[in-house]
């Protein structure tokens, strides 16, 4: 009941309007705070997924899901056999979203898909298949970790089930983040952690439970990091979301040409439409981790490996690879610095 307290209380709540106006949510108790998308996801997991869905039920995921949105799932197809349903991309790196609707049957539960791809940049058209999934009385989630970063998201129109988000893309803390919750699914969730704030009422023989979305926050919550999140939301929102669009497609075009030109340089992923974000080999033996070491001495971080997304590698049939993600700070002279850092790893290597 302090003052220093009751500040802080404030300040983080006021954090749950700040996400729900920047995700286009209609109230502030549509967002249950999270460590980021993979605790989100998990929520989803445990808390609504597996107390109802049988042996045989399906998951429709497409091949370009990061691990967070495949290994929840894997966790119900080997505790209760939850069947999970895989949709490939093109040549180009596209989903079709048809080929999702068409993968929805009547045994399909769930529809979780990436808003766009933290691989290829792939843009997917999320609304499309969240409005034929919910005229099927299919829920959908959506990973909203590279999106909501990179674009204007509006949860209403997209009219999702779940979104989620992670707060050290958004340019806030890691350890923050939250997810957007249709208040009839919340309705419909068990807890998932069990401790202090989730609860109403705790006697030795029973355990009431708070009002969402508190139910689902368990312990001391990440109050600096959410607040945090709250501060680099605002941040993004006063720049103008649709101008930071704006700039990383500006970025990207000038990128893509720059990069086309290095025709030992292969760009995983094509599509017309995609965000700022290219991952790429280099012909020859060099691996991934030398060329972004290479490229970390000249003062580019990019990142290397598999990116949390296996499946996706596999499909490409590469076995890493290096990306490059554009942010509202880069500029042209930074594609440019890449492009000679890139030009000098090939002349290494050749
Ligand atoms: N989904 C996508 C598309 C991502 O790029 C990331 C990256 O961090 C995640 C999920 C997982 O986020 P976190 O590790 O912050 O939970």
């Amino acid at each position: 009941m302090h003052y220093l307290s009751n500040l802080a209380t404030d300040r983080y709540e006021a954090v749950r309007g700040t996400i729900a106006r920047f995700l286009g949510a209609a109230s502030a108790d549509e967002i249950v705070f999270t460590t980021g998308t993979t605790e989100a996801i998990n929520l989803v997991s445990y808390a609504w997924a597996a107390p109802r869905f049988e042996p045989g039920d399906e998951v429709v995921l497409s091949i370009m899901e990061h691990h967070a949105n495949i290994v929840p799932w894997h966790f119900l197809r080997e505790r209760q056999g939850v069947v999970l349903k895989w949709v490939d991309v093109d040549a180009n790196g596209d989903l079709d979203p048809q080929a999702v609707i068409d993968a929805m049957g009547p045994r399909t539960k769930l529809v979780a898909i990436t808003q766009m791809s933290n691989v290829l940049g792939t843009v997917v058209d999320v609304k499309s298949i969240c409005t034929a999934a919910r005229a099927r009385g299919i829920a959908s989630l959506i990973d909203g970790s590279q999106a909501a970063v990179h674009m204007p998201v509006n949860v209403t129109d997209i009219g999702c089930d779940f979104y989620a988000v992670t707060g050290h893309k958004l340019y806030g803390p890691s350890g923050s983040g939250a997810i957007f919750i249709r208040p009839e699914r919340m309705a419909e969730m068990r807890p998932f952690l069990g401790g202090g704030d989730m609860i109403r009422e705790v006697t030795r023989e029973t355990v009431t439970w708070n009002d969402p979305p508190m139910k689902f926050e368990a312990g001391t919550p990440g109050i600096v990091q959410q607040i945090g999140l709250g501060v680099a939301l605002d941040y993004m929102s006063a720049l103008g979301m649709a101008n930071i669009a704006a700039h990383e497609h500006a970025l990207r075009d000038y990128a893509r040409d720059r990069l086309a030109g290095l025709n030992w340089l292969n760009v995983q992923g094509h599509s017309a439409t995609k965000g700022a974000i290219f991952s790429f080999t280099l012909d020859g033996a060099a691996h991934a981790h030398d060329i972004s070491t290479i490229l970390d001495k000249r003062g580019i971080a990019v990142r290397a490996g598999t990116h949390c997304a296996m499946p996706l590698m596999d499909h490409l049939g590469v076995g890493a690879t290096c990306r490059a993600s554009f942010g509202l700070y880069n500029t042209t002279d930074e594609v440019d610095a890449l492009v000679s850092a890139l030009e000098l790893a090939h002349d290494l290597f050749a």
